[in-house]
């Protein structure tokens, strides 16, 4: 398919709003034992910029995990990489590319909540929150956006444009 890419959120727009979500973030976790948790690979380029900008000590694990929807919005979810970091006990926030259907976070919560985290809540660059299936919600949330295929900013095409440095729309020709 031969398409182009249209900006949705520049890169002022999108550095910018991570450092509110950032402070946001820093202002709630005060003395709290915070651990971080990236989905790969689409988190990475946001939550790298993310952590920068929280001024309290915290730790960073990351996990991989795809759900397949099945017939129903229950699916399957399979974790290719599992974290290291016991969240028993844990202050955990997971943080996402963009939620979509709602399916892969919503297992992810489930699992991690499973396994006894003092307290678990999501942050998501991106939300789409017309497609979803399943109700879930960021508690940070950077933009909510229409129903477009997006690109940039660690979410790929094909595995490609993880590295531009902002949000577009792929735009067939
Ligand atoms: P969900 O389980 O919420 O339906 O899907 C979440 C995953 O689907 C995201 O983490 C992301 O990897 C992928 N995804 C959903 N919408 C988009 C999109 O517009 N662009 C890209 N690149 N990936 C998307
Ligand atoms: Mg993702
Ligand atoms: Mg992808």
């Amino acid at each position: 398919m031969e398409y182009t890419i249209k900006t949705l959120l520049t890169r002022e727009e999108v550095e910018g709003r991570i450092k509110e979500l950032a402070k946001e973030i820093e202002k709630d976790y005060q003395g709290k034992d915070l651990l971080v948790v990236g989905l790969l690979k689409g988190s990475v380029v946001f939550m790298t910029d993310l952590i920068k900008e929280i001024d309290l000590p915290l730790e960073i694990d990351f996990m991989s995990a795809s759900s397949y929807s099945g017939t129903e919005s229950t699916g399957i979810i399979n974790i290719s990489k599992d974290l290291d970091i016991d969240v028993k006990d844990r202050e955990v926030l997971i943080v996402e590319d963009i939620i979509d259907t709602g399916l892969t976070l919503s297992h992810v919560r489930k699992m991690l909540e499973e396994r006894g985290t003092k307290s678990l809540k999501i942050c998501t660059l991106l939300d789409k929150p017309s497609r979803r299936t399943v109700e879930i919600k960021g508690d940070y949330t950077g933009f909510e956006i229409p129903d477009e295929f997006v690109v940039g900013y660690g979410l790929d095409y094909d595995q490609q444009h993880r590295n531009l440095p902002y949000i577009g729309i792929v735009v067939k020709k």
